[in-house]
């Protein structure tokens, strides 16, 4: 544990400065606290000129861009890793054989942290949850302050964070996994749900499922673990504390569920039942957004936001850029950008959220995930589907093989103008054309933001051209 102090003079690697504030936030909590720190990332001083930017006043002892030298890594007191960094990275090899202790950046923040926190984790549905959480509290006047995998850096924060604050933090399977080492937990835990993902830096389910029990593993009795009472997968990992759950149907078990109707929720704690009414499914269309929303309430009401102001939280909630973001409607098509959906599940609960015909666009990098379900999805719901990058062609495969009596109109595309061309072609007025991919972006794409920024670019262009 480190306490103040205990960082000055020390040699710390930040391995990987990135684009997204975390290593930024790091190498200026280091300098701030006096260590001597290097830093190395593989890309170019031109590729990171905006990172390199925020930092020049930092007083940085060495720069070692474009690439990682063994140098920066077995002479240090310690190195904070990018989380994503697969464990058999060679510069991971060598600190461990030195017995150089690693950490990142979030646990960096939690060892210094002074305020409560509710952590949010799941493989699906992390930031919108962790960010309406934020909303809410903020909406209710309480101080909350939002950050982990959602991007920037809460290090900056520290000075301004006080004790009786809330810390939100969006947690990933691989800043738990590190944090698990710590016996970190959350005062509020939150588990969205969980499916298959990152199998190739856990090594197997088992790991990725432990990584993310983390975030309950070290609560206290008094800790509070809100659990998804539909997920099968999640809705029964082991608690400590109080659990609440969230539900689309309502049971008996303390928590939040809609209503039947989807006209508002009931908060049920002991023998005490209270309904609220409020435009629920209208705001939150699709199952998925609803749970969300259900596990944000849940979460909000534990840290203390009275019943009376959730409405007017939920209300000021708009959705997160990337996540099924409503384009716009040109000549009769409705477009939505959906690029964060990076995982099958992600696609197949966007699919599941509209009952006219979809023209989709789907596939990218493979994360060797199973495709299938998603396939089954498209089969199902979607009237022609494009297909694109490396899981194209099994995606395809997947989809003939399950469509007995009627296929999808299926393209597989060579470019993504190519995909787009072809998806309007196939669409007519009343339907919605959706860019939900269900994989990664890599390879035809920057990331996902990339992705989706091309997407409605080009929607953007056909409209205006349409008008
Ligand atoms: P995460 O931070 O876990 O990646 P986001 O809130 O950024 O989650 O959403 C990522 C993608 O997953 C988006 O495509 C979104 O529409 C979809 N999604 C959001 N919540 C859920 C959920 N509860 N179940 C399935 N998919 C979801």
């Amino acid at each position: 544990m480190f306490t103040a102090g205990s960082l000055t003079g020390k040699a710390v690697t930040v391995m990987g400065l990135g684009r997204f504030g975390g290593g930024v936030g790091a190498v200026k909590f280091l300098c701030r606290q006096g260590a001597r720190v290097t830093v190395t990332d593989s890309s170019t001083p031109e590729e990171l000129a905006v990172s390199l930017a925020e930092i020049a006043d930092c007083d940085i002892e060495r720069f070692c861009l474009g690439g990682h030298p063994e140098i920066a890594f077995v002479e240090a007191d310690l190195v904070v890793v990018n989380p994503a960094v697969c464990p058999d990275h060679p510069c991971l090899k060598w600190c461990r054989r030195k017995g150089v202790p690693l950490t990142t950046e979030i646990a960096l923040f939690c060892q210094f942290n002074p305020a409560r926190t509710i952590g949010v984790t799941g493989s699906n549905g992390k930031s919108t949850t962790a960010t309406l959480i934020h909303t809410l509290l903020d909406a209710a006047g309480m101080r909350a302050f939002l950050g982990g995998n959602i991007g920037g850096s809460l290090l900056d924060s520290l000075d301004d964070i006080a004790a009786d604050d809330w810390v939100i933090l969006e947690l990933s399977s691989f800043q738990l996994a590190y944090l698990d080492a710590l016996f970190f937990s959350p005062q509020i835990a939150v588990v969205t749900n969980f499916s298959p993902n990152h199998l190739d830096w856990h090594g197997s389910l088992e790991e990725y499922r432990r990584a993310k029990q983390a975030i309950l593993r070290w609560q206290c009795p008094h800790g509070i673990a809100v659990l998804n009472a539909d997920d099968p997968a999640s809705q029964n990992w082991p608690v400590n504390g109080r659990s609440l759950r969230i539900g689309i149907d309502e049971s008996a078990a303390d928590g939040v569920y809609r209503n039947c109707n989807g006209t508002g929720f009931v908060v049920r704690t002991g023998s005490a039942t209270i309904a609220v009414e409020y435009p629920f499914a209208q705001q939150f269309p699709g199952r998925h957004q609803q749970e969300n929303a259900l596990a944000a309430v849940a979460a909000s009401l534990a840290a203390g936001v009275p019943v009376e102001a959730l409405t007017a939280g939920l209300s000021r909630f708009r959705p997160l850029p990337h996540r099924l973001e409503f384009l716009g409607e040109f000549r009769g098509r409705r477009f939505y950008n959906d690029s964060k959906a990076t995982t099958p599940e992600a696609a197949q609960a966007a699919l599941r959220a509209f009952d006219q015909p979809v023209v989709l666009l789907a596939g990218g990098a493979d994360k060797h995930v199973d495709l299938r379900g998603l396939a089954a999805s498209i089969t199902e719901r979607v009237k022609a589907v494009v297909l694109m990058g490396e899981t194209a062609p099994v995606l395809e495969a997947f989809i003939r093989e399950q469509a007995i009596q009627q296929t999808p109109a299926i393209q597989i595309a060579e470019s993504f103008p190519a995909a787009f061309d072809w998806a309007l072609a196939q669409s007519e007025p009343g339907d919605v054309v959706l860019l939900s991919p269900g994989c990664a972006s890599f390879g035809w794409f920057r990331d996902f933001e990339d992705r989706g920024r091309k997407f409605a670019a080009a929607v953007e262009r056909w409209g205006k051209s349409s008008a």
